[in-house]
């Protein structure tokens, strides 16, 4: 399923398991938010269709965190820039600290896993696994997280203005 944010940010959800995409249009490029899980990848392709986008056209993909159905779709975009937290990646991918695209702001928020960020753009927080609806917070008990880190992150969140919570999961009618 697809639905507007706004008039240029979507929310693709889908019929497995597997995170949230979020497309973002800005600056001429498109730009996507976490791929899903392996499962969802034929669906992410229809969904990008139905938006009039193959996935040859996106240029960055960012991931929120290193879990695998946030992930799963990686290989879907050839001709993509891939950022994201080193501590979560390593040297596999660009450093989500040189995005240079002044409306996304990066936070980092670890504790659902060792380089977790939210990106902020505009009103909009999309927050991976770290920050649900209704309050409810990403597991901690998983390997790499740290329950103490997490209280921070989430501390640091609870300080930006944002109106619009998009997380990595979770109810589709807020
Ligand atoms: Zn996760």
């Amino acid at each position: 399923m697809i639905r507007k944010i706004k008039p240029n940010v979507y929310k693709i959800s889908f019929q497995s398991f597997g995170s949230y995409v979020y497309l973002l249009q800005l600056e001429n490029k498109n730009i996507i938010i976490d791929t899903s899980s392996p499962e969802n990848a034929e669906e992410l392709i229809s969904h990008l269709h139905e938006l009039k986008l193959s996935p040859t056209v996106i240029d960055i993909v960012i991931l929120t965190h290193n879990h695998w159905d946030h992930t799963g779709g990686m290989d879907l975009f050839p001709n993509a820039k891939f950022y994201a937290s080193k501590k979560d990646f390593g040297e596999n991918l660009h450093d989500i600290h040189t995005l240079k695209i002044p409306e996304l702001k990066i936070i980092n928020t670890p504790g659902h896993s060792k380089g977790g960020i939210c990106i902020l753009y505009k009103d909009i927080l999309f927050s991976g696994d770290t920050l649900f609806h209704r309050g409810t917070i990403g597991r901690t008990d998983l390997p790499g997280s740290d329950e103490n880190e997490m209280r921070k992150s989430l501390e640091k969140l609870s300080k930006l203005k944002f109106e619009i919570l998009c997380p990595g999961h979770g109810i589709e009618s807020e």
